[in-house]
């Protein structure tokens, strides 16, 4: 079914749903126009195809169909930390282990239908993993482009779905426009982080969270924010369900940047609206790379999204994100990767300046898994060893004094 892409700043309408920017310059997203009755109406089915009637597409065949339907996890173990009702939206629990497949889940056979037989991605993270996996599911031909400097983990992970990889050299940093201008060049879609399809992908996590957390609506969604597509979905989803009359109030989305590459937090202290693009000397290292874009191509419209809904946009430093991965791990059971770890460090932070309230419910988005950063690092890690034949003595003293 084909839908109308609309500007959510001028309201500016296209037709053809293959383009990107408006003329005003701001990325577009796909109208669902959503009413109660579209609401009810849903189909009974596993993942994030119960919400098909609100997608551009019809559920797609192959992996796509296993995208979406993550847990949401109540977490008390991470009500400290967060100052209010902690619960876990785990998306690190899509088949590639980050919610980039609920955006390729639609932006790759989208792609398809509208006539392109290949189709592409600018990454060298998850969003390659995510579309080479897609693509690969719908026996299509998939180009990443990754940075010439790409590490060998990074390309193992992409490679093993057997997309065409192409080192590119150059600032890598300008391809997103190189993506958009090869695409109309081309039989191919280069689908960037903020492709309108991919929005539409990402609108479902708040659909999940509304429906999981039904009769109540959460009061904090936080997640970590880099290009601004994840956050575009996200508001997206919140005007869906508000439009379909659900929602009584907003949540408030509070984005968490890595203070390496902080554009979005700057332009909100300074009460702007625009991000201002950090020059590479500004910008710094960071062990949260998945996020971290000096230049974000959907950083308005995240900004946007944070004001009308009452949120905020933090900063956080790798000590703080190590420390919230740690507690992810201990005080939750979950493994998450930095760039996620950073939610938890952020709301920490809106906790202490007395954003959260206790009887919040407070609605952590960890995006990917850690399990794929496992094993590049230096792990300090203490063990002991111990003879066989002395293990019961060992366990004597470690659990004796536990005994009633
Ligand atoms: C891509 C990604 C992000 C950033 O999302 P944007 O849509 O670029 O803002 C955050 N976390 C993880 C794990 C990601 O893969
Ligand atoms: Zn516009």
């Amino acid at each position: 079914m084909s839908r109308s892409l609309s500007c959510y700043r001028c309201g500016d309408r296209y037709d053809d749903d293959t383009r990107v920017r408006c003329a005003c310059g701001e990325p577009l997203w796909i109208d669902a126009r959503p009413t109660a009755s579209s609401w009810d109406d849903r189909p009974d089915r596993g993942g994030m195809w119960r919400y098909e009637a609100l997608l551009p597409i019809d559920r797609p065949e192959g992996v796509a169909g296993a995208a979406g339907g993550t847990p949401l996890v109540r977490t008390p173990g991470l009500d400290d930390a967060t100052g209010g009702r902690a619960f876990v939206k785990d998306e690190g629990e899509n088949p590639t282990g980050a919610y980039k497949d609920r955006g390729s889940a639609v932006a790759v056979p989208h792609a398809i239908a509208a006539g392109d037989d290949v189709v592409g991605t600018v990454s060298y993270g998850n969003m390659a993993i995510s579309t080479a996996a897609h693509a690969a599911s719908l026996d299509r031909e998939c180009v990443v482009f990754v940075p010439a400097d790409i590490s060998g983990v990074r390309l193992e992970l992409i490679a093993q779905y057997e997309p065409t990889i192409v080192r590119v050299s150059g600032e890598y940093g300008k391809l997103y426009g190189d993506a958009l201008a090869l695409s109309e060049r081309h039989p191919i879609s280069v689908l960037v982080s903020d492709a309108p399809a991919r929005i539409s992908g990402y609108k479902t996590a708040v659909f999940e969270i509304y429906d999981a957390l039904a009769p109540e609506t959460p009061d904090v969604i936080a997640l970590p924010a880099s290009s601004g597509g994840f956050a575009s979905g996200v508001w997206l989803g919140i005007r869906d369900l508000e439009s379909a009359g659900l929602l009584a109030e907003r949540p408030r989305v509070c984005l968490v940047q890595t203070a390496a590459a902080d554009p979005l937090t700057r332009a909100f202290e300074a009460g702007a609206t625009e991000p201002t693009p950090m020059s590479p000397d500004e910008t710094g290292e960071t062990i949260a790379h998945s996020i971290g874009n000096p230049d974000p191509p959907s950083g308005a419209r995240a900004l946007a999204a944070v004001r009308d809904t009452g949120g905020a946009v933090v900063s956080v430093t790798d000590d703080e994100i190590r420390a919230a991965q740690r507690r992810f791990a201990v005080d939750g059971g979950f493994c998450v990767e930095p760039a996620s770890a950073a939610t938890l460090a952020g709301v920490s932070r809106l906790a202490e300046r007395g954003e959260v309230a206790a009887d919040d419910s407070v609605v952590l988005v960890p995006t990917g898994t850690g399990f794929k950063e496992m094993g590049t690092g230096e792990a300090a890690v203490e063990t002991e060893a111990v003879h066989r034949t002395d293990l019961s003595d060992r366990l004597e003293s470690l659990l004796g004094s536990r005994r009633p």
